[in-house]
């Protein structure tokens, strides 16, 4: 279906701002060229069609914080680990994703660091999920919070080592998380934003004023809200209350409903609004595997009844989530499917400006054939990348 003109028909189709009940799309060359409410009735010659059977049709999930999966971890520092994620994804109705590195050695780091722009390079849509650029977690976080991310390697912000990641990413870090309050951290934050570089504000201790300032430094988005910084007092509010606030900011949420309790996500979502919230699965290589034992970054984990936990202090250790699972769970709280697109989609998108570079994330005339299909129980049916139809079932 590449080069071609293809025709989808008898669609329920989210874009997602927009709910068309029974309407079309025409993609050309791998690009949104048409979507109609009707049936269409412009030349058929040449096209191939698709008839979806009243299916439903959203912008491809877009997972901006994945460790691994199937065994195959970012940390492996090797192009074919980010290759295969690339395989597997859309099986997860996933069409772009942002591979993330944990705190490490600077030898280990600058190698994930090219091994990614390998994989960049030799990427292609026919493969799989688009990579989107990489996400550095730390290492210039707080001990404090460290969480799953291995405290003997956090270190102060150096803007030289993280240029060394950078140029040898091929200028592909798309985000970074620091913690605002260490030493450091906020010049950090301005050079970091002013090269593009999304900061989000994480693994952190930080008061309410610290983060304010992390934000007024360039930060624009916070690294899985609740898990791994100070949590809320009505006395000092923190970090949480002023990301929630800061209505620039966009918020990660692990939807598994294990990492932030159900009550809670409805909660940042109703008071920091739809728009703001974007769905990810902080998922580590032993998603899709079976319960047992494995390594994050050096450290063991203990996977039961899916749920990864550090070995030595049982705390949360990443997810065995995945994007279609999320994006249920957050309709299965009276969220609408469109929503739900918007913060699996749109959302994750727009907080790394992919919405303008490579124009994904919305169903819209211009924008890249990127798409997921859903049955009536939002399991995924077929995934699309660039009019490359990658997934079916
Ligand atoms: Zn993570």
């Amino acid at each position: 279906m590449a080069g071609k003109s293809v025709l989808i028909r008898n669609a329920e189709i989210y874009t997602p701002y927009e709910h068309i009940r029974r309407g079309f799309i025409l993609v050309e060359e791998g690009v949104i060229k048409a979507i109609g409410k009707e049936s269409y009735s412009g030349s058929r010659n040449g096209l191939e069609e698709i008839d979806l059977d009243g299916r439903i049709i959203g912008p491809g999930l877009i997972d901006t914080h994945i460790h691994g999966l199937y065994g195959y971890d970012t940390m492996d520092a090797r192009q074919e680990s980010f290759i295969e994620m690339s395989r597997i994804l859309p099986r997860y109705g996933v069409t772009s994703f942002i591979p993330s590195t944990v705190t490490s050695p600077h030898e280990i780091l600058l190698n994930v660091s090219k091994a990614f722009k390998t994989a960049y390079d030799a990427w292609n849509p026919s493969m799989g999920a688009r990579l989107l650029g990489l996400h550095l977690e730390g290492p210039y976080i707080n001990v404090e919070k460290a969480g799953a991310q291995n405290k003997e390697f956090i270190r102060k912000p150096s803007i030289e080592e993280f240029m060394q990641y950078y140029e040898e990413s091929g200028r592909l870090i798309r985000e970074i998380t620091v913690a605002p309050e260490i030493e450091g951290a906020l010049e950090f934050i301005r050079h970091v934003s002013s090269l593009g570089v999304v900061v989000q504000i994480g693994h952190t201790n930080a008061t309410y004023e610290e983060a304010l300032n992390g934000v007024l430094a360039g930060a624009r988005k916070a690294t899985h809200l609740f898990n791994g910084m100070r949590g809320i007092h009505h006395r000092e509010p923190g970090v949480v209350v002023a990301l929630m606030s800061s209505k620039s900011v966009f918020l990660e949420l692990i939807t598994d409903f294990i990492h932030v309790r159900p009550e809670m996500i409805r909660f940042v979502i109703d008071y920091a609004g739809v728009d703001r919230i974007t769905m990810i699965t902080d998922a580590i290589s032993a998603t899709g595997l079976q319960d047992g034992e494995y390594e994050l970054g050096g450290l063991k984990i203990i996977v039961r009844n899916g749920v990864s936990r550090l070995a030595n202090t049982g705390g949360l250790a990443g997810s065995t989530l995945t994007m279609d699972r999320g994006f249920r769970n957050v309709v299965s709280l009276g969220y609408s499917v469109g929503e739900a697109f918007a913060m699996a989609s749109t959302n994750p998108a727009r907080a790394v400006h992919a919405d303008k570079d490579p124009g994904i994330g919305m169903l819209k005339p211009g924008f890249k054939a990127d798409m997921v299909v859903l049955n009536d129980r939002l399991e995924v049916v077929a995934t699309i990348i660039k009019g490359h139809i990658v997934y079916s079932r």
